[in-house]
């Protein structure tokens, strides 16, 4: 017998239709490409992407056709996103920092029909536009410009489309199935592969993400999602913040420390999201300019390992809970977000602080578990000590990619993350490092990440990574890339003695490289094959 309950399908469009419904008079902010602001909120959010619904519907697309986006967090990119999945069709976000034959393999991969870009990339465009020949139309993300026709004479522009449409529109009712998004990995996992998620996954993982033992948000929040929406649709935040209906700050292509710190002190924002690397960057700025970050009450960190003095900085000197969270492209990408229980409160603070740096617990919605190999499905303890290949199952999870034949899956349905860690009986999860970044020294295993929590720590360090160099005699070697900060003389000598009892002597690395810069990738995370192609063999120099 079936329940007697209303049956309605999870659609984005219901999300944008909620947050004009309620919570219309929200400020949505926006930094645009040229640096100056635009005030809006949910009402005008909404009534822009029926306008662009209405664009669209005169492109005589099909369902599920493919609409491409380059653009940075910002109003139109984000009404654009609910005209396109709002009307059935896919929103394909992508990466700009990508190399222009990584992107035209990408549009072409997925046969995108329309591309809308920001300003800022008509250079990028009028580039790769004659290797795009499925392209019927691209739209600049702005007012009209006479230069830009110039440099792309058939272009749209996104401001002159809406503003001759009416803002009357249904949204179409359809199978909650259906693809509403395209994310490529972002190479960290390999060669990019599509991950298309569908309305219900994306609908789901917004109830979940905002829970509060995940990010906890609310109609109270002022949100800025510092991840960009062409990384894993900026973690879900542009759905959730619909979802609850609070206020949202847009940074645009800005992100370097000082114009975040602008952003949260002028306009009060209380939560923000970003990498790592984003946030190292927040902190030097806001020691320089002398913030005291008043309105951060919490931050998220994810996409890569947190570096334990980041969440003390956090906490010491701005009174910022820090939440660590770990998911990947093809999980949308919530895993597990750390967040303690009732029976953590009388844990004395250090014992506090070693649970939250690991990444946290799953939400309900996705299960863990560690196996011996990646292919395998024997599980093995939930411990906190045995480490494992990660995989994970759930209503949010890839379970092939895009326009592949073959499941992505175990024979058993789970999928293998390619990270190896551990789980205790709680589900909390350590990573340790992904598969591929793990050192085997003298068939003995060595964590990068332990190694660069501790360097990082170092007050005279700016930034690091800890790859695996190859040794005559133990096969592979950590060794340390560092950044120093501005004016240290710190030298490498004291960088290996500051090891000395914190971790066991044959793992402290066997050499210190002082570099300028350290190549980070277009999601903000540090390319350690790069620098495993830079340095892998500096110890068979020696
Ligand atoms: P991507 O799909 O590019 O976001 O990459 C996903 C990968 O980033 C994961 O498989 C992890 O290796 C890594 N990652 C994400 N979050 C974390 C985290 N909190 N700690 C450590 N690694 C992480």
């Amino acid at each position: 017998m079936k329940g007697n309950m209303m049956c309605q399908p999870l659609l984005i469009s219901s999300l944008i239709e909620h947050a004009e419904r309620y919570h219309a008079d929200t400020a949505v902010i926006s930094k645009n490409s040229d640096g100056t602001m635009t005030q809006s909120n949910w009402r005008e959010v909404a009534a822009n992407a029926r306008r662009f619904a209405n664009v669209l519907d005169h492109f005589q697309l099909t369902q599920g056709d493919r609409v491409a986006t380059l653009a940075w967090n910002n109003h139109r990119h984000l009404e654009s996103w609910y005209a396109i999945s709002g009307s059935g069709y896919v929103c394909h976000t992508i990466n700009p920092r990508l190399f222009p034959e990584q992107l035209t393999f990408i549009m072409n991969n997925a046969h995108d029909k329309v591309v809308i870009f920001d300003k800022t990339f008509v250079g990028l465009i009028s580039e790769i536009k004659s290797a795009l020949p499925r392209v019927e139309h691209f739209i600049c993300l702005d007012a009209y410009d006479a230069e830009i026709e110039k440099a792309l004479p058939d272009v749209l522009f996104y401001d002159l489309l809406i503003e001759k449409q009416s803002d009357q529109f249904i949204w179409p009712e359809f199978d909650e199935n259906l693809a509403s998004s395209l994310c490529y990995t972002s190479g960290t996992t390999g060669h990019p592969k599509g991950v298309l998620y569908s309305h219900r996954s994306t609908v789901l993982h917004s109830y979940a993400s905002c829970l509060p033992d995940t990010f906890n948000l609310s109609a109270k929040d002022n949100l800025m999602p510092v991840v960009p929406m062409f990384h894993v649709n900026a973690w879900g935040i542009p759905y959730s913040a619909a979802m609850v209906g609070c206020g949202l700050v847009l940074p645009g292509p800005m992100l370097d420390g000082a114009s975040l710190v602008e952003l949260i002190d002028r306009y009060k924002v209380t939560n923000a999201l970003g990498v790592p690397t984003i946030w190292q960057g927040l902190l030097n700025a806001a020691a320089n300019l002398g913030s005291t970050l008043p309105s951060l009450i919490r931050n998220v960190v994810g996409g890569a390992a947190c570096p334990p003095a980041m969440v003390l900085t956090f906490k010491e000197r701005y009174q910022c809970e820090t939440i660590h969270a770990w998911g990947m492209t093809e999980t949308s990408p919530l895993g597990a977000v750390n967040q303690l229980k009732a029976k953590h409160t009388v844990l004395d603070d250090t014992d506090k602080l070693s649970l939250r740096l690991a990444q946290g617990r799953p939400p309900f919605g996705v299960q863990l578990r560690i196996c011996d190999q990646e292919k395998g499905i024997n599980e093995l303890a939930r411990d906190g000590l045995t480490a494992g290949h990660l995989q994970i199952k759930g209503h949010w999870i890839v379970s092939h990619y895009f326009a592949a034949d073959q499941s992505a899956l175990t024979q058993d349905g789970w999928f293998d993350t390619g990270d190896i860690a551990t789980l205790d009986q709680d589900g909390y999860l350590k990573i340790c490092d992904r598969s591929k970044d793990l050192i085997k020294s003298g068939g003995e295993w060595i964590s990068s990440v332990e190694l660069e929590n501790i360097a990082s720590s170092h007050p005279e360090l700016e930034m690091v990574a800890v790859i695996a160099a190859i040794h005559p005699r133990w096969d592979e070697r950590p060794i340390l890339i560092a950044k120093k900060q501005a004016q240290s003389q710190v030298t490498a000598h004291e960088i290996l003695t500051y090891y000395v009892n914190k971790i066991a002597k044959w793992q402290i690395p066997d050499q210190v490289v002082f570099v300028d810069t350290i190549p980070v990738g277009g999601t903000g995370k540090i390319l350690k094959k790069e620098l495993r192609e830079m340095y892998g063999s500096i110890l068979l120099e020696s």
